[in-house]
């Protein structure tokens, strides 16, 4: 199979080939670190997607919830190949200016002050954790390093990042890692115990999304503001999946009327272009002087320029509002399925746009994906046995009617 698609007379014309040719080229070439099905996607359109045979598939995950536009939104093609036209790339030795536009834009729709940017969400989250670092250092507190951080939590794959997730699955093998003690998710009394004049910062996501679509009990998040504020750490916030409008408001911690120190942003914000965001107060804005943190692609014109078009398509088409409304809808329709089947749905749970059907034990929700896509749904797991909803925000409640209606002949057909 080796090169055998990459025939020399067809290098720079516009290929297109089987399914099945592509199928064993990606299994032969392709690193092995993922469990993809035998499927090759070649076009989308809103909430819509094809694979390279022509089948149709509803796209009820968003590519992890990424996909906040839909595909091929008007919008950012436009925004994305005039920016390509212009500029790509410059590096940040210079200003440009959709980075300008961008960060002022994402500080005023998040009420934060300053905005770095990086290319994902786990460098976001290393951006975090330099600063809360880098901030207690310039202070001359320098034993201050410790963070907390929740079991069952994702923030990322770098070691940085790996470090504070609290799942075995995503750590095996890549030890040793420390700096961080992880308490269980929403015991505000083991993170009191955890507390120490050694703890620099109090990483949370507002709802574990990895861990299974879990929000954070009502209250939890003040207190840990409330906790923060008193010993002088920093409240750190990853909204990698959860920010950018998904909950229903841009920040998903804006459900509890707080302001963290630091948030991370990332999947949503580029609408599938990569891009990564560290906003911090005013308070923070010296942690990381010149020299001592940045990125080579980090904010680059293009990809600020997506960013951009996310955000305008976010506010002037009230995709916010649409995202709370649409989330009742899908909630509504989730627990009408779950009243109907009982014996496979244990609960419905999640905010907004990002919901999941948590089915009952002995039920696997990767198991239930491969019979969905079979009947042209695609949606991803979350933890064991949620599965998860993360449609993009522009769906149409007609899709998302046709989805629920697929989803509940394949739960309904689980023995
Ligand atoms: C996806 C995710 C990350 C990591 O983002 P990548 O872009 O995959 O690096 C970090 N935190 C949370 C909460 C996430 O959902």
């Amino acid at each position: 199979m080796q090169g055998a698609l990459l025939k020399p007379k067809k290098l720079g014309l516009a290929m297109s080939h089987t399914q099945e040719a592509l199928v064993q080229s990606a299994q032969a070439h392709l690193y092995q670190n993922y469990r993809q099905p035998p499927l090759v996607f070649v076009r989308g359109d809103g909430a819509e997607l094809w694979d390279a045979s022509g089948k149709r598939y509803l796209d009820l995950f968003a590519g992890i919830a990424v996909s906040t536009l839909g595909h091929a939104h008007p919008r950012l093609v436009r925004a994305i190949a005039e920016q390509a036209g212009k500029l790509i790339h410059l590096s940040n030795y210079f200003y440009n200016e959709p980075n300008i536009l961008l960060a002022e834009k994402l500080c005023a729709l998040a009420r934060m002050d300053r905005a770095f940017f990086c290319n994902s969400g786990t460098e976001a989250i290393e951006a975090c954790l330099k600063l809360a670092r880098r901030h207690f250092f310039a202070a001359g507190e320098v034993k201050r390093h410790r963070v907390i951080a929740f079991e069952n939590s994702f923030h990322g794959r770098t070691l940085g990042a790996l470090a504070a997730t609290g799942q075995a699955k995503y750590r095996e093998g890549f030890g040793p890692m420390g700096g961080v003690s992880h308490v269980p998710y929403g015991d505000m009394a083991r993170v009191r115990e955890a507390m120490g004049d050694d703890v620099a910062a109090i990483l949370v996501e507002p709802i574990q999304g990895e861990g299974g679509v879990l929000p954070a009990p009502p209250g939890f998040l003040k207190e840990l503001r409330a906790l923060t504020t008193q010993t002088g750490s920093l409240l750190i916030l990853d909204e990698v999946q959860t920010g950018v409008g998904r909950s229903g408001r841009f920040l998903a911690c804006e459900h509890e009327d707080i302001r963290p120190d630091v948030v991370a942003l990332a999947k949503a914000l580029g609408g599938g272009v990569p891009i990564g965001a560290m906003l911090c107060t005013k308070a923070f804005e010296g942690a990381l002087p010149a020299g001592t943190h940045g990125s080579t692609f980090g904010g680059n014109p293009l990809a600020s320029a997506a960013a951009l078009a996310v955000l305008d398509a976010l506010t002037e088409d009230k995709l916010m509002e649409r995202a709370a409304v649409l989330g009742q809808h899908l909630t509504q329709g989730l627990r009408a399925i779950a009243e109907r089947h009982p014996k496979q749905v244990e609960q419905v749970r999640g905010r907004g746009l990002l919901q999941a059907m948590v089915l009952r034990e002995g039920y696997e929700a990767r198991q239930v994906l491969g019979p969905l896509k079979d009947v042209g749904v695609l949606l991803t797991a979350a933890g064991d046995r949620a599965l998860r909803f993360s449609p993009p925000l522009v769906i149409s409640e007609a899709l998302l009617d046709e989805g629920m209606g697929k989803i509940e002949q394949v739960i309904g057909a689980l023995a």
